[in-house]
């Protein structure tokens, strides 16, 4: 029975995936999420619903669209799997679960919001936004006493916002640059409404570790300069999931 309701919320978050394509695809531009039907994006043809079943149909067509025969970036079956793990993963972390709508909701909102500032170096407001308020309802049910509530999750959202934005003031005076764009303060926002205040600084040490190295990267492969732009937010979600893993242990390991 169990591996029944795996595969089924697995086949869920394939379909949720394919309609996350049209969110990532669609939001950036302005564009309605339900207007006009899915189309291919270099002939306009209209998508029939049976070229439109997540992964299979892209193996199916061999990647290329049916009418204009032009390949289908690869991106797309790669989100429809990666939200259908994301979804499975949860559940076989989490069962049916406060938990599971929790972490859900958090890694996929995380998702949306890298590959939206990877593939066109924005993080809509209109994802960031619903996404934290979401977070701080979901919180409500951990039956935690209210002003732990507010500490831990308010207060948290808060001061993540804040610090982003500290760290954008301050590197605007010292390196005249943008050093991070004005939704990753919504992102960090995002992960203390879910996560809680402790996970702050833990996700700004490794989300900056993991630029640094990235930029640094990039620099010596001559693919980048001092100057260039990287998007952020990939890096606060890694530098948050990494911290997830973590932060347990060392807690433990201060007897905490
Ligand atoms: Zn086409």
């Amino acid at each position: 029975m169990f591996i029944f309701i795996a595969t089924a919320v697995f086949i869920f978050g394939l379909l949720f995936g394919s309609f996350s394509n049209v969110l990532i695809y669609r939001i950036p531009r302005g564009e309605s999420i339900v207007f006009p039907p899915s189309h291919c994006p270099k002939c306009g043809a209209r998508i029939k619903p049976y070229d439109n079943i997540p992964i299979i149909s892209y193996i199916m067509l061999g990647g290329r669209c049916r009418s204009c025969h032009q390949p289908i970036s690869i991106r797309y079956p790669l989100v429809e799997l990666s939200v259908g793990l994301i979804f499975l993963l949860n559940f076989l972390l989490f069962g049916f679960s406060v938990n599971f709508a929790r972490f859900l909701l958090f890694m996929y909102s995380l998702f949306l919001l890298s590959a939206t500032d990877i593939l066109y170096m924005v993080i809509p407001d209109k994802i960031s936004i619903p996404a934290l308020i979401l977070g701080l309802i979901i919180n409500l049910f951990h039956h935690m006493p209210i002003k732990l509530y507010i500490i831990n999750f308010i207060i948290g959202a808060a001061s993540g916002m804040i610090v982003v934005w500290l760290i954008m003031v301050i590197g605007k005076i010292i390196w005249k640059k943008e050093v991070m764009g004005s939704g990753d303060i919504f992102v960090m926002g995002i992960i203390g409404a879910y996560l809680g205040i402790y996970y702050i600084l833990p996700t700004l040490f490794w989300g900056a570790l993991f630029g640094a190295v990235y930029g640094i990267v990039l620099i010596l492969r001559k693919k980048a300069s001092r100057d260039s732009m990287i998007p952020f937010g990939p890096f606060l979600a890694a530098g948050a999931i990494t911290s997830l893993l973590t932060l347990p242990f060392i807690f433990k390991l201060l007897g905490l």
